[in-house]
């Protein structure tokens, strides 16, 4: 017999772990449903063109990470590295735009990327998103800001810091960009660089060896070249922030990995993960739907990684109070009791209480052996003399104290003990 295991890069989420996963992802999403996003869904595959235009043909992620493959119907198809693209395609889609903008969209899943896999970085791995499309307006910008914050603080997370920037728009970036590659073009590069800064020369400042970053010591930044219009929003964005009690980092090097960010951009970082620090992040990206062949749609999101958030709460030593699994375990003595408490277990669960049962036709070690591993607070036993009585006995796993409750006063009974 051959045994499987999961791909390299990739993990799978299992109890007890997977239930703080499930955790995170809630509390990550919850700030948004409250500030009026709508869930989102799309497929986990797109057309590889869709990518290839919306996170940029020269980023890492489209030459060389995506998962692509040809259907037996000769489509192109590539499993999501992200969610962005695949959102704002969808929102298009459905012309959501045209009843009212902003658009403000949530999502979570999974996605794909061909990377190197190390520890927080992984070839399949959790995000939870939002959108809000079609509106320029900074406080839309300090919003998600302010909500992702809000998520992080709510998990009890505390080391994590914000960084933020501009990175101009259609008016201000083409100047600079022209004096960044001027200055890049006069240093001495590996060949891939120099053909990146022909290509994207922002993207050669996200470059994070110290051979290169050495070199960029003396490089123009975006901050002295920035229009008006877009100092005077970036200035709006951050007094927004400061009044709603965000600390952040003014970073005038972050870029990020992918092209299509315009004027704001962040990234929460966290300094218990070594080096993928990189917790969450965002930006707006005003060009985007006319890149994808929609309207002008000015827009801003972000998307926070769930795997390394759960690493930074492990790094923090953070333990979220998740509620028990079990509250209540049935432990039948003899086939009469299996088929009343069997009964009693559905009614305790129909009536709100996580109840679980001995299956399996166990003995009455065996069966408390698996009361006490389950987590319950409560177990009720019960054999042919009890039920003749028309009771149950109700046991605290905790202090060993056990009662008798009628049969047909259990969920009181247990609501009461569980009080
Ligand atoms: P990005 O879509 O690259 O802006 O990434 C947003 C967030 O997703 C990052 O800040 C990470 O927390 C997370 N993330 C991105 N790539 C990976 C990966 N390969 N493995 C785990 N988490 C990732």
């Amino acid at each position: 017999m051959s045994t499987f295991s999961a791909p390299r890069g990739t993990y799978d989420l299992l109890p007890p772990d997977s239930a703080t996963y499930l955790a995170v992802r809630d509390a990550l999403a919850a700030p948004l449903r409250r500030a009026g996003y709508g869930y989102a869904e799309t497929p986990g595959f797109e057309h590889v063109e869709l990518f290839a235009r919306g996170v940029g043909e020269s980023t890492d992620i489209v030459t060389k990470e995506m998962y692509t493959l040809t259907t037996k119907g000769g489509d192109e198809l590539a499993l999501r590295p992200e969610g962005t693209a695949s959102v704002l395609r969808a929102a298009l889609q459905a012309g959501l735009h045209r009843s009212g903008v902003p658009v403000k969209l949530w999502y979570s899943g999974s996605y794909y990327r061909y990377e190197r896999p190390q520890k927080g970085r992984y070839r399949h791995f959790s995000q939870v998103g939002a959108e809000a499309v079609g509106a320029e307006d900074p406080a839309l910008d300090a919003e998600l800001i302010v909500l992702a914050v809000d998520g992080y603080r709510s998990l009890g997370l505390r080391g994590f810091r914000l960084l933020l920037n501009s990175l101009g728009d259609t008016v201000c970036r083409p100047a600079y960009r022209a004096a960044l590659q001027d200055f890049l073009r006069g240093l001495d590069l590996d060949e891939e660089t120099r053909r990146r800064v022909e290509i994207n020369p922002l993207r050669v400042l996200d470059d994070k060896r110290a051979s290169v970053t050495e070199r960029l010591a003396a490089a123009p930044l975006l901050r002295d070249h920035l229009c008006e219009a877009c100092k005077t929003y970036h200035e709006q964005v951050r007094e927004l922030l400061t009044a709603a009690g965000v600390a952040f980092e003014d970073d005038p090097r972050l870029v990020r990995g992918l092209d299509y960010y315009t004027r704001t951009t962040f990234e929460f970082v966290h300094d218990g993960l070594g080096a993928q620090s990189a917790v969450g992040g965002g930006g707006r990206y005003d060009g985007l739907s006319e890149q994808l062949g929609g309207p002008p749609l000015p827009s801003v999101g972000w998307a926070l990684g769930v795997d390394r958030t759960v690493l930074a709460l492990q790094a923090e030593g953070v333990a979220l109070g998740l509620p028990t699994a079990t509250e209540v375990f049935a432990v039948p003595l003899g086939e009469e009791a299996r088929r009343a408490l069997f009964e009693a277990v559905t009614e305790l669960r129909r009536a709100g209480v996580a109840a679980d049962f001995a299956y399996g036709g166990k003995g009455v070690k065996a069966a408390m052996k698996a009361a006490n591993r389950s987590g319950a607070r409560l177990a009720v036993i019960a054999g042919e003399r009890d039920l003749a009585e028309g009771v149950v006995q109700l046991k605290d796993l905790v202090s060993g104290e056990q009662a008798p409750v009628r049969l047909g006063e259990l969920v009181a009974g247990v609501r009461a003990a569980l009080a």
